[in-house]
């Protein structure tokens, strides 16, 4: 089946909800992939942040094909070991008491909202369940997650949307602005990915954590995106020095397998019991063993060489023509320019170069194990791009 032939059955059967870039993804090597017809594409995109250690990464593999020699699925009702290794991996690393897994970042985010109301519920009765969000935000397409979702343009056909969710403005004066006695819970991004690649001001986060704390309202940080190494620590959290009650993660963490967490700290470890949440396929074990041999190697030397090759990258595109800023943090680079980014974005592709887009901007997710000579192969077309 030639690329024509490929699309032509897309296009012909499946729901038209993507708006693709003409490229087939076959396979590859870290962070070189090829069509089945031979065209290598660098890429810095990394399936939008999920490919952690790229593709074909001989470790990753060797885990996740020993746990599909084993049992591929169990479901919940048994226990299995790479979901409790995991587990004690994340809370090991993190500070966090429990974990629940699900298989996406949309869902990770359903369990975080579930829970800040049933934490409030037990805490104060009924009627705290207001949850206080970013505009600009992105939490995923689930109805709870649409709803959360602090961007006007996603919030038509699918009426109603649920209730009890508020829009802030991304300063902590916007933020207190927004709560009241109703709410619960105060859920944000720390570097915002779909809404452009912006980064929340560390003070202003402080001061929101501290207000937080103060009225027992919980803070959840939605790291589906920037977590598991992405910004050059583990969680972005982590850098900007607060202690969240709730974090979620999803996209980077199993290395390309679906797998959502929601981590629990302190105050919300023992808001669930059984029976008041679940999932069929969550915490697979195959995902499980993948994310085992992500998150095993993401260590400090694995962190600061993802700030260096961040620091690399964000010299260099910020002395090319066309540039007007650079955004974002670690590997998650947001680059400001004066064209069209999707256009921009295609013509990198024709010329082997994969890249995101998010509003204006082109965004940048390259895996963590990104080669000098992929990078420099990558800002090559970059630069010509950007020259034309
Ligand atoms: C991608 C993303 C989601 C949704 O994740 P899915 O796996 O697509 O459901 C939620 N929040 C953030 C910040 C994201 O980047």
């Amino acid at each position: 089946m030639d690329f024509q032939e490929l699309k032509k059955k897309d296009g012909a059967y499946i729901a038209g909800t993507y708006n693709r870039f003409a490229a087939e993804i076959y396979e590859g090597e870290g962070a070189t992939l090829r069509s089945e017809d031979g065209k290598e594409y660098i890429d810095f995109g990394s399936g939008i942040a999920v490919n952690s250690f790229g593709v074909n990464d001989k470790e990753w593999k060797q885990a996740v094909i020993a746990q599909i020699g084993r049992v591929q699925h169990a479901s919940n009702l048994y226990f299995t070991r790479p979901q409790a290794e995991l587990a004690e991996m994340l809370c090991g690393k993190t500070g966090a008491r429990k974990v629940f897994f699900s298989n996406s970042g949309a869902e990770a985010n359903e369990c975080a909202i579930k829970a800040a109301r049933k934490y409030s519920f037990d805490q104060y009765g009924e009627g705290r369940y207001h949850i206080v969000t970013l505009k600009n935000s992105f939490h995923g397409r689930t109805m709870a997650t649409l709803s959360a979702t602090g961007q006007e343009a996603m919030h038509k056909y699918f009426m109603p949307f649920l209730q009890g969710f508020s829009y802030a403005d991304p300063t902590f004066e916007g933020i207190r602005a927004a709560c009241g006695d109703g709410t619960c819970a105060v859920m944000l991004e720390l570097v915002q990915g779909e809404g452009g690649v912006v980064a929340l001001d560390p003070d202003e986060v402080k001061k929101t954590e501290r207000f937080c704390k103060e009225k027992d309202i919980l803070l959840i940080v939605d790291e589906v995106q920037t977590g598991n190494g992405r910004t050059g620590t583990l969680y972005a959290y982590m850098q900007y020095g607060i202690a969240p009650d709730i974090v979620t993660t999803a996209k980077g963490l199993a290395g390309g397998l679906p797998l959502g967490a929601t981590l629990f700290y302190d105050k919300t470890e023992h808001t669930f019991s059984a029976g008041d949440h679940g999932s069929t396929f969550g915490g697979n074990p195959v995902a499980c063993a993948g994310a085992v041999s992500v998150l095993s190697r993401i260590d400090r030397d694995l962190l600061s060489e993802v700030q260096g090759k961040s620091a690399y990258l964000r010299t260099y595109i910020g002395r090319m023509p066309n540039v007007r800023g650079v955004s974002g943090l670690g590997l998650m680079i947001g680059v400001e320019i004066e064209k069209n980014a999707r256009e921009v974005a295609e013509r990198c592709l024709e010329k082997g170069l994969i890249v995101l887009t998010a509003k204006s901007k082109l965004r940048l997710l390259p895996p963590l194990c990104v080669s000098k000579g992929e990078m420099d192969a990558g800002l090559k077309i970059l630069n010509e791009v950007l020259s034309e």
